[in-house]
């Protein structure tokens, strides 16, 4: 007989079997990309690891491998960010950032000119730019950090989650690309306050350092219609999670996003730390890390541990 799938199988220890088996995959696996090292400090982190959570909608923290290690969630801080900011402004925020798949890598400044300074969608860097720089109006960029900070450790009932100081400093003094394409969306008169200031912020974002287990906690209102639980808490309203989890499947791996939705078919963020954030809608949430990178930067072992998740679960959104 087949094993169960779909929803059923949450109810079941089988579902810790295939998270132990995947972790145990993976730790034996020796293809397993690079780490990004266009931000030094991040060329310094040890391949060899993989953490695996998943937060069923019970509240059941199941976890794998290494689970419990830190690391630079990078881009996936522009989901938090981009629900934040749209908690700020509304609608306003897409006169200054668009909702498409870019198909192009997530750096893109040939896109950015095509595009006339207003960014493709807010999950490459120049949209997130501009998110930050929304958060930004009305605060200083310590207040706008603060702010962050307190929704992260908010949403993942953890208060121990902090900025990486060493690489924050790493990318603000590497960080060319950025600076350029902000400087270009300031010329495009879409950026309302000084690029040095509103990347300084960015930065920062991108430097949050969480662990898997923190991760998954802190993307439950992604998987549970805006709540922290089916029926708890609620961070945002259930319309902006749905239009959230549309933008991370369209968007949420750059030019990888098509090639992610049909190999795993969740919801998904990546960022060059390696860290991926996945949501199974109404059934659980789930983070990954590994910080061997493919070549479009996002986690080779994660995306392929999401992958095995969701065939021995059947949890994509499109069916098992
Ligand atoms: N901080 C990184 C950058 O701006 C984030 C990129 C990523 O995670 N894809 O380049």
């Amino acid at each position: 007989m087949a094993a169960p799938k779909g929803p059923e199988m949450s109810a079941t220890s089988d579902l810790a079997a295939a998270i132990d088996a995947i972790a145990d995959r993976m730790a034996s696996t020796t293809d397993r990309g690079r780490p990004a090292d266009y931000i030094p400090e991040l060329a310094k982190v040890d391949p060899n690891q993989f953490g695996i959570a998943v937060i069923l909608a019970d509240g059941k923290v199941i976890c794998a491998g290494d689970a419990d290690t830190p690391f630079s969630i990078q881009s996936i801080s522009k989901v938090f960010t981009l629900s934040l900011a749209l908690g700020k402004v509304g609608d306003y925020l897409w006169s200054r950032v668009g909702q498409e798949p870019s198909g192009d890598p997530f750096n893109s400044i040939v896109q950015l000119e095509a595009d006339q300074g207003v960014p493709r969608n807010p999950l490459i860097n120049a949209g997130a730019i501009v998110v930050t720089d929304v958060l930004l109006e009305g605060c200083e960029p310590r207040e706008t950090i603060g702010g962050i900070l307190r929704f992260l450790r908010g949403v993942a009932e953890d208060d121990a989650i902090t900025v990486d100081p060493d690489v924050a400093c790493s990318e603000q003094e590497t960080g060319y690309r950025n600076a350029a394409m902000a400087n270009f969306m300031k010329a495009s008169g879409n950026l309302v306050h000084a690029p040095e200031k509103t990347l300084g912020v960015y930065f920062h974002q991108c430097a949050v350092a969480m662990t898997c287990r923190q991760l998954a906690m802190a993307g439950r209102f992604l998987a549970f219609d805006g709540r922290l639980c089916p029926d708890g808490a609620r961070i945002i309203p259930a319309s902006r999670a749905r239009r959230l989890g549309a933008l991370m499947l369209t968007c949420g791996h750059y030019d990888g996003s098509g090639a992610f939705a049909y190999r795993v078919g969740l919801p998904g963020k990546s960022g060059v730390g390696g860290g991926i954030l996945a949501v199974a809608p109404g059934v659980a949430s789930i983070a990954v890390w590994s910080p061997g990178l493919n070549t479009i930067g996002n986690s080779k072992l994660g995306t392929e541990a999401l992958h095995d998740l969701t065939e021995a679960t059947g949890w994509s959104i499109f069916g098992a």
